[in-house]
């Protein structure tokens, strides 16, 4: 029998730590026409990023001239829930240090050391490629299939995936056959996702998506989404939480290394943070992503959302942060847990307020709509 010319990457890949390794060819993916229609129906929201690098995520061959074959990782991050000491929850990928430096480094290291044994003549690591034509490669390499939720699902890691690429210049024999399971008549995602942001099968609209709005959204979130997003801070893990085919993925073995911000943070504390204090707690972690300013504003519904009537004092000091985003929220915020409340104590707030968006927050307060 000839030896398996794949043998030699997947041994060094589980030697480096990751779980998974397929292989696709370093062509454009047969999803591309759909990429393509969920860009023209806006479902990126304001993800401008993804539009501007159209044709690199559409052909590898753009990223690595000469690419051959894209070697496809997937490295599990299943662990249990993630959340704030009082309970404001977090995506569970972003309770430790950020993948982004954990991984990429690891990767960077892997793609080198293809070079130096002699297996690539150039390698070219990609993290963070475009989540929709990262996950087509994946399943062209058979990591795994596409659900209706848009997740890649493998059949033991289910959805805890996070997926990275290295382009080669080699060209390898690549594995037809396709990642066993299908969602069949399951459709748990696209019942309990509490916003309704898979509009179709494998279509998640970003303009309703949690985790679109609590990460890389900036400034105010839509009044009709925020009592949806429940207790959720950073990010949402219901569509992944609610597949059948993650229940009984083992915890990951990667080492992303700790992070303590969740072990130390209260939602409350968040606010006490000011830009310096907030860079200094948070670097290293993926919870800096959507800034101080986004941070806060979940941390304000979230507390809303649960009912936290004992943040109120927080939230009234809130009315006098710096951002008029934190201010906008908190005055959402504070509405919404007592409305009599509120329009007791915040009447004369709305005639002091210089930031427009913000002064109608405070204006909804005493709409009366309830
Ligand atoms: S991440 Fe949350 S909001 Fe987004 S599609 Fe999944 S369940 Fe819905
Ligand atoms: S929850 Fe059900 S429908 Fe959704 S991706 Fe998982 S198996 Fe498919």
């Amino acid at each position: 029998m000839s030896p398996d010319p794949l043998a030699p990457y997947r041994e060094l890949a589980l030697e480096a730590g990751f779980d998974l390794l397929g292989v696709a060819p370093a062509e454009p993916p047969s999803s591309g026409a759909a990429f393509e229609a969920w860009l023209a129906a806006g479902h990126h929201a304001d993800m401008s990023w993804i539009e501007r690098q159209r044709e690199r995520l559409l052909d590898p061959r753009l990223v690595l001239p000469g690419a051959r074959t894209i070697l496809c990782l997937g490295i599990s991050h299943a662990r249990p829930p993630a959340e704030f000491r009082d309970g404001g929850r977090v995506a569970r990928y972003a309770a430790h240090r950020d993948y982004h430096n954990a991984i990429g480094n690891e990767l960077r290291r892997w793609a080198r050391s293809l070079v130096t044994r002699g297996l690539a003549g150039e390698a070219r690591a990609v993290v963070d490629a475009g989540p929709v034509l990262e996950r087509a490669h994946a399943a062209r390499a058979g990591l795994g299939f596409i659900g209706r939720s848009s997740n890649l699902l493998h059949h033991r890691y289910g959805p805890w995936l996070f997926l990275a690429e290295v382009l080669i210049d080699r060209e390898l024999p690549i594995e037809t056959k396709k990642a066993p399971g299908s969602c069949g008549t399951c459709t748990a995602c696209v019942d309990l996702c509490p916003t309704r942001a898979i509009v179709a099968d494998r279509v998640v609209d970003a303009r309703r998506c949690i985790s679109y709005w609590t990460i890389e959204a900036r400034g105010f979130v839509p009044r009709e989404l925020r009592r949806s997003f429940g207790p959720w801070v950073f990010g949402c893990d219901v569509c992944s939480e609610v597949c059948p085919f993650g229940a009984r993925a083992p915890a990951t073995g990667f080492d992303f290394g700790h992070h303590p911000a969740l072990e130390r943070f209260r939602l409350e504390d968040l606010f006490q943070l000011d830009e310096p204090g907030f860079a200094a707690a948070f670097a290293g972690s993926a919870l800096r992503r959507p800034g101080r300013s986004g941070l806060l504003r979940n941390a304000a519904i979230a507390l809303a959302n649960l009912g936290r009537v004992d943040a109120w004092p927080t939230l009234m000091r809130a009315l006098d942060d710096a951002d008029p985003v934190v201010r906008g929220h908190a005055a959402w915020a504070l509405g919404e847990l007592d409305r009599d409340r509120a329009r007791r104590e915040l009447e004369a707030r709305a005639a002091l307020e210089s930031d427009a968006l913000a002064r109608e927050e405070l204006r909804e307060i005493f709409a009366d709509r309830r």
